[in-house]
């Protein structure tokens, strides 16, 4: 596993609950997203109603799994946690629909990723709250209706793009999550930090947040790993130098590039001039299979706009070759 991957990794999960902002008032930054929800659930309760159903859209680590809970909680009501992988046949969800309580919350991670069957038994269970079960098959096959208390559906997919319409129309409330500011993420830091009693000052925080990517999750991870290095190689406290040396140790530049982004970066320009070169070149150059480095390491290279897909082949920008501290060879005639 990366240490600036965006997914969770065992030990994200066992530390994260403890960092989990628990009301929106505690939730970081998406101020958009905070401000409209909050409205949402405000409208919900005062007629004593169940809140609306709700899309979370959003790269890995952004906090939805987090927001999901802090409606549970803002509604006084229990959540279920599952995801759409988890879910393979109809009757999985007919399961799990028929066991929620009035008003609960169910979040359904990676909803995109559900099998169709259960798919179009969700469309009716969200807008009827009602499914039918069929039971039997071939043509004694009979559906039984059944009805559901009113619950609120969480969904969370990385894009929402990818949902068929049907579903997504059923969402009373689609909100986007974006990637953090520097200035968010070192809130998230030192708001983390206190929780794991860690002393840290402001460049601490300003160093780790800059090499997050924009994500929190990345950001208590590279928290975590630099408060080892501060308590081995030093006196426990976090600064600027700490958080430097630290991360230098697990190849985590300035950026948040990693030794794999590093890398591919470096061959694009040391070998082909900055491109234009073909994908599988390029991986063959870096030794890493075609995918990883198209969905692996270049997400994250393009966004930063260090890395340009362009027809003819994989470019390095202007930026590429400054972050690398590398001049680009003079141009033809130029
Ligand atoms: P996702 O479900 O989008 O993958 P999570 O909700 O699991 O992301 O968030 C990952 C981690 O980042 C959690 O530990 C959570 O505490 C932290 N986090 C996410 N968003 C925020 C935020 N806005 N403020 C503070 N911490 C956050």
């Amino acid at each position: 596993e990366r240490l600036v991957g965006a997914s969770a990794d065992g030990e994200d999960q066992a530390v994260e609950a403890a960092l989990r902002p628990k009301d929106l008032g505690e939730f970081i930054g998406q101020e958009k997203v905070r401000e409209q929800l909050d409205l949402v659930l405000r409208a919900a309760r005062a007629r004593g109603a169940t809140a609306d159903h709700v899309l979370l859209s959003g790269a890995p680590g952004l906090g939805k799994t987090t927001l999901s809970m802090i409606i549970a909680a803002e509604m006084g009501a229990p959540i279920r946690i599952t995801s759409g992988p988890a879910i393979q046949h109809a009757g999985d969800l007919a399961a799990i629909l028929s066991s929620l309580q009035e008003g609960e919350v169910l979040f359904l991670d990676e909803i995109h990723r559900m099998s169709r069957p259960a798919e179009e038994m969700l469309y009716m269970a969200m807008e009827d709250f009602r499914v039918d079960v069929i039971v039997g098959k071939g043509p004694g096959a009979t559906a039984i209706p059944l009805e559901l208390p009113p619950f609120t559906l969480v969904g969370a997919t990385t894009r929402a793009g990818l949902l068929p319409p049907p579903l997504r129309d059923r969402f009373g409330f689609t909100a986007h999550m974006e990637f953090y500011e520097p200035a968010e993420l070192e809130r998230v830091v030192h708001r983390s930090a206190q929780l794991l009693d860690v002393e840290i000052d402001p460049a601490g925080a300003a160093e780790i947040a800059g090499r997050s990517r924009g994500t929190p999750r990345i950001a208590n991870r590279l928290l975590r790993r630099v408060r080892d290095y501060a308590q081995v190689k030093a006196d426990g406290e976090i600064n600027r130098d700490i958080a430097g040396a630290a991360l230098a140790v697990y190849e985590v530049d300035e950026r948040g590039l990693d030794r794999l982004d590093r890398a591919v970066l470096e061959a694009l320009l040391k070998l082909f001039g900055g491109g234009p070169v073909g994908l599988s070149t390029l991986a063959v150059a870096v030794g890493e299979e075609r995918e990883t480095v198209e969905e692996v390491a270049e997400p994250f290279l393009v966004r930063e706009g260090l890395l340009a897909r362009t027809p003819r082949g994989r470019v390095a920008t202007p930026a590429a070759w400054a972050h690398l501290g590398l001049v680009p060879p003079r141009q033809a005639g130029g």
